[in-house]
């Protein structure tokens, strides 16, 4: 200590811009530059796993087989479902040591097409949707969205689909109410004013020629499906389609300080975790896992999120490769659960405690715990475990600050932390602040987003 000053723990000098380095600003810019490409490829869960597969597969990684004998420095992963994915880069040091995991979702709030999901009506085509995640509805009525996904055959054979990617697509949208005609709409409450069922996409307004037809409107858009995707109206029974933003990632700001897309929330920090594993798989002393999972914004629940026991099952057959019990590497190991705070937002002051809030700009956020009403369903690490992530922060020359969710019970939110510190695995939450959060364009800054990376790779190979 040098001088009586620095008792105080001094916040009026934690904006990143202040203390990065103009090389370290340089290169923020170039992981933001990939960063944008991978999230602009990757809307759904199913296509980041199949991008961060390709890029896994360039930098040396190979699926993992059971009962293999593996050796420091080999690089497996393993697929979930087409919907999650686990990497792993074998350590030097043995698997007793425990691992290093970064654990981030790769699921987003979007809106899904109902399992029969075709209806007329009033000589227009419209497919009903059941949105997944926590959404504001008003948000999604009058933007361009695409559709993504999987019509799964009863012939075994899965048909992908995607319209909109290509300029040279359609795009789809759910047509708001004119302001004209929405006096009775605009005194209801927020809540109230949009419903689930009205978020029904247009997708056709032209007659099939034949006139002897019925549904002529129905059976334009199926005669349109099946030329393209060889379909039927009942293989939608057995697909699974979103409609998702149609927008690219883009720079934002007049100063390009930020990142606005769909769906950082939480591919931000699903990049940042996989990026930073393939940086720093030739000099890992623990083995370093990277989970990207599944199904977060329902509750982890289901065979691809968190609470499956794939994650068991995977580093199970890690230990078992160096005969390893896999509670020894559980009690030893070391889980950042790797998601997005709630930046502080000035046109929403009220919502906030600023002196404990997540701030644009101010680095990763590091977040002791989550949850609601008294941090119920809240991992609440141990201060033995945030000084362990202080420290190995500050050591690594990661920019980073704390970060509570918003004001005491104004409302909450959790993250994997507890399902992963259920399994006696040490866990803490952090990860990049972002502004309109679950909104289909959510803003990120670029200082943050590689700091989240940096903050990543201190995990890793600490
Ligand atoms: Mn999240
Ligand atoms: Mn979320």
């Amino acid at each position: 200590m040098s001088t009586k000053h620095d008792l105080l723990f001094d916040t009026a000098h934690c904006n990143g811009y202040d203390r990065i380095s103009p090389d370290e600003l340089s290169a923020a810019e170039a992981y933001c530059d990939g960063y944008k490409a991978f999230l602009t490829a990757s809307k759904t869960e199913r296509e980041f796993v199949s991008n961060a597969v390709s890029l896994a597969e360039e930098n040396g990684f190979r699926p993992l087989i059971r009962g293999e004998t593996l050796t420091p420095g080999d690089r497996v992963y393993r697929i979930n479902r087409n919907k999650s994915l686990l990497l792993a880069v074998i350590g030097k040091e043995g698997l007793d040591k425990g691992v290093a995991i970064c654990a981030a979702h790769i699921d987003s709030p979007r809106l899904d097409i109902k399992p029969n999901p075709l209806v007329e009506d009033s000589e227009f085509a419209i497919l009903k949707t059941h949105y997944y995640g926590g959404i504001r509805k008003y948000h999604w009525v009058s933007i361009p969205l695409e559709l993504h996904g999987v019509v799964c055959l009863k012939t075994g054979e899965t048909v992908q689909v995607s319209i909109g990617k290509d300029t040279s697509d359609p795009l789809l949208t759910i047509p708001d109410l004119l302001p004209h005609l929405a006096d009775k709409q605009a005194k209801e409450p927020l809540y109230a004013a949009f419903s689930g069922e009205d978020l029904n996409l247009m997708v056709g307004s032209k007659p099939y020629p034949d006139q002897e037809e019925k549904e002529r409107f129905k059976l334009m858009v199926l005669d349109l499906l099946h030329e393209k995707y060889g379909i039927t109206e009942a293989d939608f029974i057995s697909a699974e389609l979103c409609a998702v933003p149609a927008y690219d990632a883009r720079d934002y700001g007049l100063d390009r300080s930020l990142i606005g897309a769909y769906g950082q929330d939480d591919k931000v920090c699903g990049y940042a975790a996989l990026r930073a594993l393939l940086d720093t798989a030739d000099s890992l002393n623990r083995t370093g896992v990277c989970m990207l999972v599944d199904k977060e914004e329902i509750g982890s629940e289901g065979v691809s999120g968190m609470k499956s026991l794939f994650f068991d099952t995977f580093v199970s057959d890690l230990c078992d490769a160096q005969g390893v019990p896999l509670k020894t590497c559980y009690e030893n190991a070391f889980c950042l659960s790797a998601d997005v705070t709630a930046a502080f937002d000035p046109n929403f002051a009220s919502v906030y405690e600023l002196q404990n809030a997540s701030r644009v700009n101010w680095g990763v956020g590091v977040a002791k715990y989550t949850g609601s009403r008294g941090k119920g369903e809240s991992n609440d690490a141990g201060a033995e475990t945030v000084a362990k992530l202080r420290r190995l922060l500050d050591d690594a020359g990661v920019i980073w600050h704390l970060a509570e969710l918003g004001k005491v019970d104004v409302g909450g939110g959790g993250t994997v932390a507890m399902y992963m510190a259920n399994r006696n695995i040490e866990t803490i939450d952090a990860g990049t602040p972002v502004l309109a959060m679950h909104a289909p364009l959510e803003l990120t800054g670029k200082l943050d987003c590689y700091m989240t990376y940096r903050c990543m790779k201190a995990v890793y190979c600490g």
